[in-house]
């Protein structure tokens, strides 16, 4: 594919409104899906996958604010970020101060609009941009329509397992529930359907699994479907943020030395590229679900700017000006040349079971729902706009991770305290001691004791050795 039908490709699916669910999903599929085919398939609203349901399918008609003399000054028309996502329906008329209180901006970012979504709890909201914030008129009323339907339906995706000879599958997942942004992750799907064309074509050793699922819930709905399936998979890739104007960065496994990561690096020094290298973290995308203690999937992402590593990152910024065709060709020949070597090996090493380097004594865990990331929100365990969390749990302002990526109304301490938790899930699979997990994230044994006695009293783990 040349740089000019790749533009095209950009061009048709950047305007889309996608969501978790809905028809922004299905036109998007629809439309990569004539690149070459794969199956397109859905899961009815309110089946159980694991800890989490699949919620109600969420559609858009319209949505705007007009001001006082009728004039449209937030209008879902001019772009789709201007409203969050599974925005409920309203028709209102209203004053700036009851108004602002549903209005998100970035303040450092002052002329981007945010893209922020409320899937799990039912609200409704809109993004513009700081300057435009500030110029609202604060002593008008203001008329808020919001024509969406939140119904049973379903939430769709898309697969395609491409056969080959040895008994090793290896995954190349990416998400289609962004609305318009582009490196994360229009980017991520016209690089899927790139690999999914080529791969079909080649001949091949070993066998490929393509998925295509919104964020998180999709990811959990295809591991609960295909359980069995997906415990066997070898290793994988999330293709995510390949088109940007950075530099390359790998996101290595959790494992780190697998032979995935050692087989990117070697690659990337061998095109004499430059590129920065960051340990696996708690945070990012689908390896979150995929590597979770019952799957153990290691999963490599190679990206050209990385989620969370640049500034326009989840903000209307990150558009069609930001990424470029060439860039995706680029990352598109990388992970060919990956394939390719890994076409070239007859036997890998077996999946390695996660160890702890000494296996000391002490405290140990053993999560109660290992197959992915439980459902933290309905707990309360998830901050929300004024969480709770953080006056719980946390007023001593310790600094034990840097990290850039700050969700929606989430101040820094509560977002640590949620990766906290999340590391406590992610290692207690009763080999790991909370020393242990000290040890490899740097996070205080204090804050990961006081989690790990949350999660207990939320019957997420158990104490299997007092140590
Ligand atoms: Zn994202």
């Amino acid at each position: 594919m040349q740089n000019m039908e790749i533009d095209n490709i950009l061009y048709r699916l950047f305007p889309i409104c996608r969501s978790i669910t809905g028809d922004g999903v299905r036109k998007t599929l629809a439309i990569l899906s004539e690149i070459t085919n794969f199956e397109i398939l859905e899961i009815p609203t309110k089946t159980k996958c694991y800890d989490w349901t699949i919620p109600k399918e969420w559609n858009v008609n319209d949505a705007y604010v007009k001001d006082q003399n009728g004039n449209k000054i937030i209008d879902f028309q001019k772009n789709n970020l201007h409203l969050k996502s599974y925005s409920i329906p309203i028709h209102k008329k209203m004053s700036f101060k009851e108004l602002e209180l549903h209005l998100e901006t970035l303040p450092d970012l002052p002329d981007a609009i945010p893209y922020r979504t409320s899937y799990y709890k039912e609200s409704w909201g809109f993004c513009i941009s700081h300057n435009q914030f500030t110029n609202l008129e604060k002593n008008s009323t203001y008329e808020v329509v919001i024509d969406t339907t939140l119904k049973e339906g379903n939430l769709t995706y898309g697969q395609k397992i491409v056969k080959g000879e040895s008994k090793y599958e290896f995954l190349i997942s990416t998400y289609c529930c962004h609305p318009s942004l582009a490196n994360d992750n229009l980017s991520g799907m016209v690089l899927w359907i790139l690999l999914l064309q080529w791969i079909k074509k080649k001949k091949r050793k070993h066998s490929y699994r393509f998925v295509i699922v919104p964020e998180t819930i999709g990811a959990i709905a295809y591991l609960s479907k295909n359980e069995s399936e997906m415990k066997k998979i070898s290793g994988g890739f999330i293709l995510t943020c390949v088109a940007g104007p950075n530099n390359i960065e790998y996101k290595k496994s959790f494992q780190g030395n697998h032979f995935l990561d050692n087989l990117v690096l070697k690659k990337l020094e061998e095109l004499n590229l430059h590129f920065k290298i960051h340990d696996f973290d708690i945070n990012g995308s689908d390896e979150r679900q995929y590597s979770s203690p019952f799957f153990r999937i290691p999963i490599g992402t190679i990206c050209k700017s990385k989620y969370y590593e640049y500034d326009y990152y989840h903000t209307s910024k990150d558009n069609l000006e930001f990424i470029k065709s060439k860039n995706l060709i680029e990352m598109f020949q990388i992970y060919i040349s990956i394939i390719e070597e890994m076409e070239r090996f007859e036997n890998f090493q077996d999946k390695e079971i996660l160890n702890p380097k000494n296996n000391s004594s002490g405290k140990k865990f053993l999560s109660l729902m290992p197959y992915c990331e439980p459902m933290l929100s309905k707990r309360n365990l998830y901050p929300t706009n004024g969480g709770t969390i953080k006056q719980r749990m946390f007023d001593v302002k310790k600094e034990h991770h840097d990290r850039k990526y700050q969700d929606t109304n989430e101040n820094k301490i509560t977002g640590k305290y949620l990766d906290t938790i999340r590391w406590v899930l992610f290692y207690s699979d009763g080999m790991f001691s909370i020393e242990d997990i000290a040890e490899k994230t740097g996070i205080p044994y204090d804050e990961l004791l006081l989690a790990a006695n949350e999660l207990c009293t939320n019957n997420l783990l158990k104490i299997i050795d007092e140590g």
